[in-house]
C-alpha cells in the first residue's frame, strides 16, 4: 500500500506530484486506489489532469504574479473522504462527482481538482478564470467552476469524459454546462462573464 511518502516520489509533470492529489491534507488519508487496474488509471488521469491542465494555468499564474504557487485544495476521493465531506463539508459532496477518479462510488468520474493562489482573492482567481477558458481549448476539460464565496476563493477543473476512450471505454456520456459559478443562494449557474 502506497504512504505519503511513495506518493512524493511520483512526479505527475514538472510542477506536480501524486501526492498532491492523491493525499488529503486535511482528513490525513490516502486516496489513490490499492488494486491495479485502477491504481494505473488513476495516476494516468492526474498525469493528464497536470500536463493538459495545471501547468498551463501555472504559468499563466506566475505571469500575473512572480512566485505564484498553485495549492491543490481537493483531489482525488475515496469513500473514507467522501464521508467525511458528508459529516463536515460546507459544501456537500456530489455523489457523482468527478473527484472519484473513476473509484466504486463513480466510475464514471474522471478525475478532477480544485486550486487556489495564496494571495489570490475573487478578483485575481476570476481573471485567471477566464483567462483559462479564453485560452484553452474547452475539449480539453470537463468542467471548469469558480467558488468565490469560499475562504480562498478556488477553482475546480476535471478531464473532459472523453478521456474514458483513453482506457478503452466506449461510454458516451452527454456533457451539461463546462462553465459554471457555484454560491450558495443559487448553487451552480452558467458563468457569464463575472462573478
Ligand atoms: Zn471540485
Amino acid at each position: 500500500m502506497m504512504d505519503l511518502k511513495d506518493l512524493k516520489s511520483i512526479d505527475l509533470s514538472e510542477h506536480f506530484r501524486a501526492s498532491e492529489i492523491f493525499y488529503s491534507n486535511q482528513y490525513k488519508v490516502v486516496t489513490i486506489a490499492e488494486e491495479s487496474p485502477l491504481h494505473r488509471v488513476q495516476l494516468r488521469l492526474a498525469i493528464r489532469l497536470a500536463h493538459e491542465l495545471l501547468e498551463p494555468i501555472r504559468h499563466q499564474a506566475n505571469n500575473m504574479g512572480k512566485d505564484s504557487k498553485m495549492i491543490i485544495s481537493g483531489g482525488a476521493r475515496n469513500a473514507e473522504t467522501h464521508k467525511a465531506m458528508e459529516r463536515f463539508n460546507p459544501i456537500p459532496p456530489s455523489q457523482t462527482s468527478d473527484h472519484s477518479f473513476m473509484n466504486h462510488y463513480w466510475p464514471l468520474g474522471v478525475g478532477a481538482i480544485d486550486w487556489y493562489i495564496p494571495g489570490f482573492f475573487t478578483q485575481a482567481m476570476e481573471v485567471l478564470y477566464k483567462w483559462t477558458i479564453q485560452n484553452i481549448d474547452p475539449e480539453l476539460y470537463g468542467q471548469i467552476i469558480i467558488y468565490p464565496e469560499s475562504t480562498h476563493s478556488f477553482i475546480h477543473i476535471s478531464n473532459p469524459k472523453s478521456v474514458l476512450g483513453m482506457v478503452g471505454a466506449t461510454i458516451k456520456i452527454p456533457e451539461g454546462r463546462k462553465q459554471l459559478v457555484y454560491t450558495r443562494s443559487k448553487g451552480f449557474e452558467p458563468f457569464n462573464g463575472g462573478v
